[in-house]
């Protein structure tokens, strides 16, 4: 240890005194008025002089004048310190903590200094106390936080890392040696990310600004491959020249948290068939697109997509089929739209894609197209080859006056309106799709109610046959007894025959009613022949019709002889259609007729037909009505009587169109012209005249 002579800071010594005593005296003065804790200790220890504010203090108490200033001290070292202080001039200083009259203790440090005569002995040593409370408390504190950081970080299991910008010297610490140990020794911030995560870590960097904090994921550059995550804070901090100095980053490991939420957001927001997001998805992404569009009058598409018939599928060909196409339809919508297209699967056979950035509606319908053409190849599934189309409804948002939340909806009624329209094809939204709708969602609900209040019934028109001049029966035609607008004819109520539920419920309905009116004119004895209801697509689909209609047959005793189905030859070419014609074989074989009904409408073709047992075929009205159709109408009776049928001609209003077709060798006739469809009440009264 260096001798240090520490001389008093106030100079009061008397330049004329030159004795050791003179001086002592100067310095007991001095101590004793001191405005500070001061004390005077001679060099046989003895206390000298003390300040007011050292006794005010406590710092020495019951220490008087004269007394060994030793025994103030305690401590065994402190003892030995100031005995060296004495004996070699050694400076030295301690913290004392005082509590004074149980006050909260105060922190003094005491610091010895000894005064030194010329030749080097020590006359004295003065005694300075500082309450240094405050300080104390500071130090403590930034030691304790400085704890807690080093805490947090290993808790944390974070790295710091600051980079000096001037000198390029990258500094770590932190208490996750795995992330030190692919952080450290790197000329670049940059290099310690992975490269296909640089060009946007570099883009964030980019536009960050100094002295903000920045948060950043990304993954980390590891030379075995392994993928680790990493959380970054990062600030960058300026220099006392306003210039940047250092780049602070706080790293964290969050590989784990991230294969985490990956695998939430999975089950969250992906589809599990197809992979394809999934409808909660979707909302988020169509927000996304709204806020743009109403931020910066973004022009955005969304595309709806209903695979036709898709239940038919499923039911016949199995799940797996069904499955298989869903998967192939996901396949190809990735193929026909960008990679920057929200494509979603919303459930069941439905599909959505929003399209952000659009200039045109060209540029909608271009992908729209590709699709239709995809969809035109057919599907390998097991084995065997089947072909699906899809009904597509748009619907652009570019008016910045409309409300694009109504897109949804409007892409919904364009999807709606290619289905009504035949299906396999894509429909744009039009306004004026949206009033012809609203009409038919409130149509649909009254008929639901006309049919729990039993507004529905059946009218009968007579068919005649041409050379025997007699009813060779009825066909069932159903009427709505509507309690305000009268008697109502199904053109009034088409949609509900197109509509799943009801077409089953009115079918139902039209079978039960007819099966009973026979059953009351068989009691009556009313020769009414045959009676033929009509059926629809869906009343096929649940592969069960045949069962059902000799079932309610037994059930109203009625012979099958009695009944005649007649079904449009768009049901024998749609979907499912070897489940018709099982179906129809079976109910011929049971001795139920077969009419195949608006013939000529549809795209089928007599020779397409020929599998299906048809005993009648019916040639639609339009070409018995229309002169023009004369040819048509002769070649259908002469092609349909040599393939074994008798053909009927609907819509025979007058004397000349019975002759011509009567000319022709048509079979029978059915129109205004005998008469129109009418209640069943009247049929026992028209029998007995047309018989006369
Ligand atoms: P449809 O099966 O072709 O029935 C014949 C339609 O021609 C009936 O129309 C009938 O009233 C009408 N008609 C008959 N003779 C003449 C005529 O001389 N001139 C004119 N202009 N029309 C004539 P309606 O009763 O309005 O039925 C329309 C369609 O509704 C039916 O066409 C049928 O497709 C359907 N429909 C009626 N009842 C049922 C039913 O119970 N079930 C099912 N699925 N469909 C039904
Ligand atoms: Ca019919
Ligand atoms: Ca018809």
């Amino acid at each position: 240890m260096t001798r240090t002579a520490v001389r008093p800071h106030v100079s009061i010594t008397d330049h004329e005194t030159k004795t050791p005593g003179a001086q002592m005296d100067a310095f007991e003065t001095f101590v004793r008025h001191a405005p500070f804790a001061a004390a005077l200790v001679d060099n046989a220890f003895r206390l000298t002089a003390v300040s007011p504010d050292w006794e005010s203090h406590g710092l020495s108490p019951d220490l008087h004048i004269g007394d060994d200033f030793r025994r103030a001290l305690f401590n065994p070292e402190d003892v030995d310190s100031l005995e060296r202080c004495v004996a070699f001039g050694e400076p030295f200083s301690r913290y004392r903590a005082i509590s004074l009259n149980g006050a909260e203790s105060r922190i003094w440090r005491t610091e010895f200094a000894a005064t030194l005569t010329e030749t080097g002995r020590t006359l004295a040593v003065i005694v300075t106390a500082r309450d240094v409370s405050g300080y104390a408390e500071t130090a403590l504190k930034a030691e304790r936080d400085q704890q807690r950081l080093k805490m947090a970080l290993e808790l944390d299991e974070l790295m710091v890392r600051e980079y000096d910008l001037r000198t390029g010297e990258i500094y770590c610490s932190g208490t996750s040696p795995e992330l030190e140990k692919w952080c450290l020794f790197k000329d670049d911030p940059l290099e310690i990310v992975h490269p296909d995560d640089r060009e946007k870590m570099a883009e964030l960097v980019r536009n960050r600004k100094d002295g903000e904090a920045q948060v950043f994921e990304f993954r980390l550059n590891r030379d075995d491959g392994v993928e680790t995550w990493v959380r970054s804070v990062g600030k960058k901090f300026l220099g006392a020249d306003g210039k940047p100095e250092r780049l602070v980053n706080l790293f964290k490991d969050i590989t784990d948290r991230r294969r985490h939420t990956e695998a939430v957001e999975n089950l969250a927001f992906k589809d599990s068939l197809t992979g394809l997001p999934n409808r909660a998805y979707f909302n988020r992404k169509f927000q996304e697109a709204v806020d743009a569009s109403e931020m910066m009058g973004e022009l955005f598409g969304l595309i709806m997509i209903d695979v036709d018939h898709f239940k038919d599928i499923n039911d016949t060909l199995g799940h797996d089929a069904g499955d298989a196409l869903l998967k192939r339809l996901a396949e190809m919508l990735h193929a026909a739209f960008r990679a920057g297209d929200t494509v979603a699967r919303l459930g069941g056979d439905e599909f959505a894609v929003i399209l952000r950035g659009l200039h045109s509606e060209a540029d909608m319908m271009r992908p729209v197209n590709a699709l239709q053409d995809l969809l035109r190849r057919p599907i390998e599934h097991g084995g065997r080859s089947f072909s699906v189309s899809a009904s597509i409804g748009a619907a652009l948002h570019g008016d910045p006056d409309a409300d694009p939340s109504h897109m949804i909806k409007n892409a919904d009624i364009a999807l709606y309106r290619a289905k009504d329209e035949g299906r396999n094809r894509s429909v744009v939204f039009d306004p004026s799709m949206r009033s012809a709708l609203e009409q038919r969602v409130e149509l649909l609900r009254d008929v639901r109610a006309a049919i729990a209040a039993k507004e529905f019934v059946l009218y009968y028109q007579p068919i005649v046959d041409i050379a025997s001049h007699s009813v060779s029966g009825f066909e069932a035609l159903m009427r709505w007894d509507h309690p305000e607008q009268g008697v109502l004819t199904p053109d009034r109520f088409l949609a509900a025959f197109e509509d799943q539920d009801l077409s089953l419920k009115l079918g139902d309905m039209a079978f039960e009613t007819a099966l009973k009116q026979m059953r009351d004119w068989l009691d009556q004895g009313v020769e009414f022949g045959r009676v033929a209801v009509n059926i629809s697509a869906a009343q096929f689909r649940s592969g069960r019709l045949a069962e059902e209609v000799q079932d309610r047959l037994k059930r109203w005793n009625v012979p099958c002889e009695r009944l005649t189905i007649e079904v449009t030859e768009n049901v024998y070419m749609g979907w499912g259609s070897e489940m018709v014609s099982e179906t129809v074989r079976q109910l011929h074989r049971a001795g139920v007729m077969i009419a195949l009904d608006d013939f000529g409408t549809g795209y089928a073709s007599l020779a397409n037909l020929r599998q299906f047992p048809i005993d009648r075929l019916k040639i639609d009205k339009s070409f018995v009505q229309n002169a023009e159709d004369a040819a048509i109408v002769k070649a259908v009776i002469t092609l349909g009587s040599s393939m074994g049928m008798k053909v009927v001609a609907e819509g025979v209003e007058d004397q000349a169109q019975l002759d011509a077709l009567a000319d022709y060798g048509c079979d029978q006739i059915q129109g205004y012209h005998f008469s129109r469809p009418m209640p069943a009440g009247m049929v026992p009264g028209f029998l007995e005249r047309f018989g006369e």
